[in-house]
């Protein structure tokens, strides 16, 4: 990026430009007037004032062929602005002393001549040093205040008029100078400000604003020269993707404005850390991408340096941050991914160390990975479910299946609404595959939508039978400010009880914000509907929440009922929440019910209502009404496809 020009600078540089041209008028005048003086005036004056002038040209060409070699820094502007200020003035005087010393006693029409060429000059000065206003007003008056001064002495009327008409041109002068300066100002500041605008929108382009790091496009630039680099000098480089954990929550809790003052602080220690010749960027978010260039041949001893080089930088970010008051704590999780293996673009090794970022997340974060074949496999699946998502919605590929919840009378009593997904290419896929996908997206909100619809339809549908229909309502979605709005207009659209209608959340809805949650809960219910703690006992379990919140059953969750018979630890977990939820007046289900024996010690120890295969898998509508709602329930087999 050049640098931008500096206006005073610019100012020095166009009167030292103009020096060759006023240089040769100085010669050319001087000489033809020492001529034309040669037969008035004293020659023992005109030589020494001719050979001065002759010298003092001489210097400012030296100068200004200095000054051009040089072409000095701004930071040394003003020694060659004080150069041209003294030999401007010395100019100045020399000039005005022909009129003193050279001027013909009594011969007007030599007299005339002097004054001439000293206005000339005069006049020729303003073109050339207007530039710097002082340098030119001191140049003029110092040659023409002696003219005026010394056609005032005549004492005569011609003297008098030839000194007014030379003060007035000297006046001229000086506002013609003045005038002129003002515009070169103008022309300059203007260039300037151009200048700085381009330059300005230069490094927006491949700075990041408020780190001041290089951006993405420039990363990309540097990682490019270095992985054609690393394989023609057969070295290996790393590159490693940093995300700061949680920024999020702190982003949200304190404000932007914290937030951004971490992000400004991280980026200073991370690139406190690095060489010259690493580059540290943000990628936008809490995203920062480090590139070393060079960090070993042997594979094995890089990636021993990768490795300790990250856990260096996660020590860094682990040390507090003050920010606006805020004592900080933060980690980070970093993908590392070394070149050149077998990556061929600089898009695939980002992402490489992108997924292994991930990966990192994913083992508990605060943590380094390096990118593995494997993980890329499991990244392209993701991919592929996340667009499928996009879509799956407009075609229709949606269903809700029910699975049965029966009394201990093998009555049915509810069913749970559970989301299954028929892919294009891939078949059947479980909710296990996308939910956390959908979630992370942000498309849960409108996959969820369309689950409370349609189970809301199927509540209208069954309108004729007791029973609950469950919804899975997912952390995000429950926390869309819309959400009991959305609730409501389902129930209303669809026409169907809001009484029939149970909601399931999960604890970690509950505890990100339990005031929230309450006043929510509180409102949904006052529609009608009911509430369960979804997989109770896998979260918090606290007594303390679950006696503030307005919720009607508890779900055990399938991990306890699944070894209830052989691990006396999950038994003696069930047994303490079905004590608990009596003593608060809640319901129980038990979910994973699979055999008969699960089902015999749910009873004795007081719970009464089951969810399970024993029973039935989760169904399409159609095979629930038709196996328990038309006439008899049959047995139904477990090997009833998901
Ligand atoms: P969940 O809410 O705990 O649902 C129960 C899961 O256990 C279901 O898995 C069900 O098919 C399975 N299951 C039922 N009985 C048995 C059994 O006896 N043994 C075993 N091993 N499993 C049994 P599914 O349908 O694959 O759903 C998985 C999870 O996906 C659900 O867990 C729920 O958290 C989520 N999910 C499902 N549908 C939705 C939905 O519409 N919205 C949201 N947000 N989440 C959903
Ligand atoms: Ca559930
Ligand atoms: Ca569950």
């Amino acid at each position: 990026m050049g640098t931008i020009f500096d206006i005073k600078t610019e100012q020095v540089r166009l009167v030292y430009s103009a020096i060759p041209f006023s240089t040769l008028t100085i010669f050319i005048n001087s000489t033809l007037l020492c001529i034309v003086l040669w037969s008035v005036t004293d020659n023992k004056l005109l030589f020494p004032w001719l050979a001065v002038t002759y010298l003092l040209s001489a210097l400012r060409l030296g100068l200004y062929r200095k000054f051009k070699l040089t072409s000095p820094a701004p930071a040394n502007i003003l020694l060659w602005e004080k150069r041209l200020l003294i030999t401007t003035v010395l100019s100045g005087l020399l000039w005005g002393m022909a009129s003193l010393v050279l001027f013909p006693g009594d011969d007007i029409a030599h007299q005339v001549f002097l004054a001439f060429v000293v206005a000339g000059m005069s006049a020729g000065a303003v073109t050339t040093l207007s530039a710097h206003t002082t340098a030119c007003l001191a140049f003029i008056s110092l040659a023409l205040l002696p003219v005026v001064l010394r056609f005032f002495s005549l004492g005569d009327s011609l003297g008098y008029t030839m000194a007014f008409m030379s003060a007035l041109f000297l006046v001229m002068l000086m506002i013609t100078s003045i005038r002129l300066n003002q515009t070169i100002l103008g022309a300059l500041e203007m260039r300037y400000r151009r200048q700085v605008a381009e330059a300005t929108i230069q490094r927006q382009a491949l700075y990041d604003t408020l780190t001041d790091l290089p951006n993405r496009r420039m990363f990309f630039d540097r990682l490019k020269q270095e992985l054609a680099r690393s394989q023609r000098h057969r070295h290996l480089g790393v590159v490693m993707f940093l995300d700061i954990d949680h920024f999020k929550k702190i982003n949200d809790s304190l404000g932007h404005l914290v937030g951004d003052e971490l992000l400004i602080a991280i980026a200073d220690r991370l690139k406190g850390r690095l060489r010259d010749e690493d580059v540290i960027a943000r990628l936008g978010g809490d995203e920062y991408v480090i590139l070393v260039p060079d960090i070993g041949d042997a594979l094995e001893g890089a990636t021993r340096r990768a490795q300790l080089f990250a856990e260096e930088l996660l020590t860094l970010i682990r040390g507090h941050f003050d920010i606006r008051g805020h004592h900080l704590h933060v980690t980070a999780s970093i993908g590392i991914t070394l070149f050149p293996l077998q990556q061929k673009k600089p898009e695939d090794l980002l992402q490489q160390a992108d997924t292994a970022m991930y990966q990192a997340k994913k083992e508990g974060r605060n943590s380094a990975c390096f990118f593995l074949p494997n993980m890329q496999e499991a990244a392209n699946q993701r991919l592929s479910i996340e667009k499928g998502l996009h879509q799956a919605l407009a075609r229709d590929e949606f269903e809700l299946y029910y699975q049965p919840q029966l009394d201990s009378h093998g009555t049915l009593i509810g069913a749970e609404a559970l989301l299954r997904w028929h892919h294009p290419e891939r078949g059947a896929v479980l909710p296990g595959e996308f939910i956390k996908i959908a979630e992370e997206t942000g498309i849960i909100l409108e996959i969820g939508e369309w689950v409370l619809r349609a189970a809301c339809r199927a509540i209208s549908a069954l309108s004729l039978y007791h029973m609950t229909i469950s919804v899975n309502v997912s952390p995000k979605q429950f926390k869309d400010p819309n959400f009991v709005e959305r609730v409501n207009r389902a129930l209303n659209d669809t026409g169907a009880d809001p009484h029939r209608l149970r909601i399931e959340i999960t604890e970690s809805t509950v505890i990100d914000n339990i005031e929230q949650t309450i006043v929510r809960l509180q409102q949904l219910k006052r529609l009608g509907i009911s509430f369960s703690i979804d997989d109770f006992g896998t979260g918090y379990s606290s007594l303390a929440y679950l006696k503030r919140l307005p919720v009607d059953v508890i779900k055990i969750d399938q991990s306890f009922v699944r070894d209830i018979e052989t691990d006396s630890n999950d038994a003696a977990i069930v047994e303490t929440i079905i004590v608990m939820a009596k003593h608060l007046g809640l319901g129980v289900v038990a979910e994973g019910v699979e055999t008969d024996a699960m089902r015999n010690f749910l009873l004795s120890k007081g719970c009464h209502q089951f969810q399970g295969y024993l029973f039935s898998r989760p169904l399409p509508l159609h095979a629930l009404q038709s196996r328990y709602l038309t006439g008899q329930a049959q047995p139904v087999k477990p090997n009833v496809p998901v």
